[in-house]
């Protein structure tokens, strides 16, 4: 899928602005605070309906304005479509796809994308939530019922959170929890099934990748881990259901002491090794980076499997971050589909991709 075609009216530091994009890759560049980062955040709501830096809508609009417009012309599935995005203050925000209204689940039907930042630099070494968030992200947009799944699993985890939280002093609430608890139990179970699944494309399709990118030198794997109770993460729904419950109940004075809900899919992780070792305790730095881009360009490649096309990549800031032969990987594996990088300057990316040069100042484009 390509993005042809972006306008942007009152969008975080952009006025009214629009541009054109190549089907293959563009270099956004610019000084720092000119806007590279916000147009990114643009084309990735196009597939997802929500910033990859903040949770409110407000944020978006230009200071001082009432709402913010994208409008981007895209090419998917073999047809030309529009999408559409309004976010307005203080109501929620409307979403078109070819002139029909669609939910933000929706929108990953007709754009897919995949992100790296800086950030996902660290997603080796830094916390579970990190790898979560990779996982969540991706399944969201190949699995719409996930993304609904996932936001009813977060209401319930707040709304539990809050019980045990609140009970000393508000007694009442314990009337809920257990049907909290089997709200969420439920929701686990789904979750669970899905990220077992696609723990295992992830590991399947970056393994040859790192192997590639270390010449031959390191094999990557990835295990899904979800809580010792469940005992298989591949087993039904309902089986996977009754290893919560059963733990949930095992551990209901537990939960009420400490205030916190001690099992469900909040507590899952990717266990992930280069040569049997585990990369959070021993890989070295150029290795959790290997690593990490390994799993980044899995991502790309599972879109593909999946929708047979490949999803727009939108790399911010990372080229930069990484040394030469990192960077040449990158731009070597990213051909065939579309992407947009940023960086302060062309540092030659341009070159040696071909494409499109887009100079962003000040909120314009040049
Ligand atoms: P860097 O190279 O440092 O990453 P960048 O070009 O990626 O810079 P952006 O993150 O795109 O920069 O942000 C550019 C500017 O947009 C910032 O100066 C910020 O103050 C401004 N900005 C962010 N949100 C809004 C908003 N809602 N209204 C107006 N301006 C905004
Ligand atoms: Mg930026």
């Amino acid at each position: 899928m390509i993005v042809r075609r972006i306008a942007l009216s009152c969008f975080r530091n952009y006025e009214f602005e629009s541009t054109e994009f190549d089907a293959g890759t563009n270099v956004i560049c610019g000084r720092n605070a000119q806007g590279k980062t916000n147009l990114l955040e643009a084309v990735y709501m196009l597939s997802t309906g929500r910033s990859f830096r903040t949770r409110f809508d407000r944020e978006l609009i230009s200071f001082g304005a009432d709402g913010a417009d994208i409008l981007a012309e895209v090419s998917s599935h073999g047809r030309e479509q529009s999408v559409n995005l309004r976010m307005s203050q203080g109501r929620p925000k409307r979403i078109l796809v070819n002139s029909v209204k669609k939910t933000a689940g929706e929108l990953s039907e007709t754009v897919n994308t995949v992100l790296f930042c800086p950030d996902d630099l660290n997603l080796i070494k830094e916390g579970a939530a990190v790898r979560r968030r990779l996982m969540d992200n991706a399944i969201c947009q190949i699995r719409p019922r996930y993304a609904e799944i996932l936001s009813d699993f977060n209401k319930l985890l707040e709304n539990k959170t809050r019980i045990l939280k609140d009970w000393r002093d508000k007694p009442a609430l314990l009337d809920t929890l257990d049907d909290f608890s089997d709200g969420l139990a439920r929701a686990s179970a789904q979750l669970i099934r899905y990220r077992a699944a696609f723990a295992l494309r992830l590991s399947e399709a970056a393994a040859p990748i790192h192997r590639d990118f270390s010449d031959g030198l390191e094999e990557l794997s990835i295990r899904y881990k979800t809580v010792s109770s469940v005992k298989d993460p591949f087993a039904s729904a309902r089986e996977i259901y009754y290893d919560i419950c059963e733990h949930q109940e095992r551990h209901r004075e537990a939960e009420l002491e400490s205030a916190q809900c001690l099992t469900g899919a909040h507590k899952d992780d990717l266990d992930i090794d280069i040569n049997g070792q585990s990369a959070r305790a021993f890989a070295s730095q150029g290795q959790t980076r290997t690593a990490a881009l390994s799993l980044k360009l899995a991502e790309r490649e599972i879109f593909l499997r999946e929708t047979g096309e490949y999803p727009v990549l939108l790399l911010d800031d990372v080229l930069s971050e990484l040394d030469g032969k990192r960077q040449a990987f990158v731009l070597n594996r990213i051909g065939g589909g579309q992407t947009l990088i940023t960086c302060c300057e062309d540092e030659g990316i341009s070159r040696k991709t071909g494409g499109r040069v887009i100079f962003v100042e000040g909120g314009r484009i040049r």
